[in-house]
């Protein structure tokens, strides 16, 4: 072996020790509180891949959806094949400047609620998606303090996943793993409608 080969050997066992150790320290095992936020494009799509991987690994997942109506989204027609295997739930009644009716948002998201409390007592759920619960929480359309409060009583080994922009902080705080998306760029500033496949 060359000099510089040796180096480069050496200094990757080292390396891999202190990776090994560092694995070897975490031994907790937990159903995650994740929450997907921020402006940029990506909480549902990452959402939507964690179902799949949970698939992948053979259990049932569920998706509840407030806020967003009977869109026809490509996910939905997706998550289709798998039959029972995944629970599929649009409960929403569009944006709220759609709706423009405040009392029909929260019986809507209260309805979405209720089938998100029966799904967490479903013990053959590994992942259950709360997709767009942030906005129900924002404006108030549900009880932010009993729905964390729910959230940290469900079942030690259930994921859950909830996406929307402006994470409220008793969730954040709730949370075990929080991402917030950041926009860089985004094609709708550029006068790019939405795209199917990409968008829907
Ligand atoms: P996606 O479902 O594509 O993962 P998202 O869940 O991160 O997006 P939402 O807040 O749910 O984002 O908004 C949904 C729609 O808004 C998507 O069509 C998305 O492309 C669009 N969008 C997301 N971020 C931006 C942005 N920064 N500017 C303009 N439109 C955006
Ligand atoms: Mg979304």
């Amino acid at each position: 072996m060359t000099g510089d080969a040796e180096r480069h050997r050496a200094k990757m066992e080292k390396r891999k020790a202190a990776q090994d150790a560092e694995v070897a320290e975490k031994t907790i095992e937990k159903g995650l509180l994740i929450v997907n936020t921020g402006p940029g494009k990506g909480k549902t799509t990452a959402a939507l891949g964690l179902m799949l991987r949970m698939l992948g690994r053979g259990r049932r997942v569920a998706c509840v959806q407030f806020i967003k109506g009977g869109w026809d989204t490509g996910e939905k027609h997706a998550f289709e094949s798998f039959g029972d295997r995944v629970a599929w739930h649009t409960l929403g009644e569009g944006f709220t400047w759609e709706t423009q009716d405040r009392a029909r948002d929260v019986a809507a998201c209260e309805h979405a609620w209720a089938k998100a409390v029966e799904l967490m007592a479903d013990p053959s759920l590994g992942l259950l998606v709360l997709d767009e619960l942030n906005i129900a929480l924002r404006y108030d359309y549900l009880d932010l303090e009993s729905v964390v409060a729910a959230l940290r009583a469900r079942r030690p080994d259930l994921h859950v996943v909830v996406t929307g922009r402006n994470a409220k902080p008793p969730l954040i705080e709730a949370a075990d793993l929080v991402t917030e998306m950041g926009s860089v760029k985004h094609h709708f500033s550029a006068g790019v409608k939405a795209q199917e496949g990409i968008e829907f």
